[in-house]
């Protein structure tokens, strides 16, 4: 549904390794003060000083993480970069470095990559991170792209999984299952596209969910937010395989358990029809959804009045001891146990 009609088609053997290189990674320009040296070299050189250095890496396989059957390139590209600089921003840190490796077959014309190139210049420029290496390689079948995300943040800022205590608040972002649903619609469309291809989709009920599914934004900003409001969080982790999976992984490390309450969850109005429309349950969905890229973190309750009634947080829960499990709170104020049926890419 998103094929172009007349595209140009250039084989990707015409331009040889170097060129191919030279020829995606000319757009990129350097802007961050701890790049020394970016790419043209045999490595980058980067210079954090007195600052720690954060790194997380990432890997998309065609057909396993990705469809291109409703995915454009560009969009695909960005996306690649934002999951990555999530990982960053899950540490409260910032993202500074990226380096980007694809290898496609020879399905895959040289404008593809471009495609594909012009997405992830377009995440650069708009996180203002540095792309200072990566490679460019054929494989065998389909595409497969691994970026690594880089980033800098004084030691007493990082904030890591394992340190929530009992008695404090957990709190998210945003709005959370938007982009499972986006997922949804944009499955369906697909499905009726390859019964009649000449059906013209009407996704204007569904703008905000396809848009959080293709094009979702790593909350970068959230650092800042914190700081304003001198609140540093005493675990984080970002929303990328559902609420219920991350706050089993916050409770596992930090050693806590956790109610979550069912009628605090943050949803779009937008979510809530569309998941009527589906006849599914929304807060199945706002739990088990995910590719949010959302941040999920706990505060210390003494923190309350800071960040109460602010239109960026949501209070959804508190952590207990141990002992007392993982549940949620229904609006029926029934306790149900979590469990973590978020996605997971060794299932089906
Ligand atoms: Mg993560």
């Amino acid at each position: 549904m998103i094929e172009d009609k007349n595209p140009q088609r250039t084989s990707i053997d015409q331009l040889g390794e170097f060129g191919l290189i030279d020829h995606l990674t000319q757009k990129f320009e350097i802007t961050q003060d701890s790049t020394v040296k970016g790419i043209g070299d045999d490595a980058a050189v980067l210079d954090f000083g007195t600052r720690k250095t954060l790194v997380s890496t990432d890997l998309l396989i065609e057909g396993v993480h990705f469809d291109l059957a409703y995915m454009p390139l560009k969009h695909l590209g960005y996306k690649a970069v934002v999951v990555n600089l999530s990982d960053i921003c899950a540490m409260n840190a910032k993202p500074t470095q990226i380096t980007v490796s694809v290898a496609v077959s020879n399905r895959f014309p040289l404008e593809a990559l471009e495609e594909l190139y012009d997405g992830i210049a377009r995440a650069a420029q708009e996180y203002k991170v540095d792309v200072v290496g990566g490679d460019t390689t054929s494989s065998q079948k389909g595409m497969i792209i691994s970026i690594t995300a880089l980033g800098e943040a004084d030691e007493n800022e990082i904030v890591y999984r394992n340190g929530a205590t009992a008695t404090d608040l957990l709190v998210v972002t945003g709005d959370i299952g938007a982009a499972y649903m986006g997922l949804q619609v944009l499955e369906r469309e697909k499905q009726v596209f390859q019964v009649n291809p000449n059906s013209q989709p009407d996704l204007d009920a569904y703008t905000y969910l396809i848009e959080r599914q293709l094009k979702p934004e790593a909350r970068t900003d959230v650092r800042t937010l914190l700081h304003a409001l001198e609140i540093k969080p005493t675990a984080m982790i970002d929303v990328s395989d559902g609420i219920s999976s991350e706050i089993m992984h916050l409770c596992k490390q930090s050693k806590v358990g956790c109610n979550l309450y069912e009628d605090k969850l943050p949803l779009d109005p937008q979510l809530i029809s569309v998941c009527e429309e589906f006849n599914i349950d929304s807060t199945t969905i706002a739990i088990n959804g995910g590719e949010d890229y959302e941040l999920l973190f706990t505060i210390p309750i003494t923190d309350f009045d800071k960040i109460k009634g602010n239109p960026n947080f949501t209070i959804i829960g508190h952590m207990t001891e141990a002992n007392e499990g993982i549940h949620l709170v229904t609006r029926a104020n029934t306790k149900i146990e979590l469990k973590a049926r978020g996605w997971n890419a060794f299932k089906e």
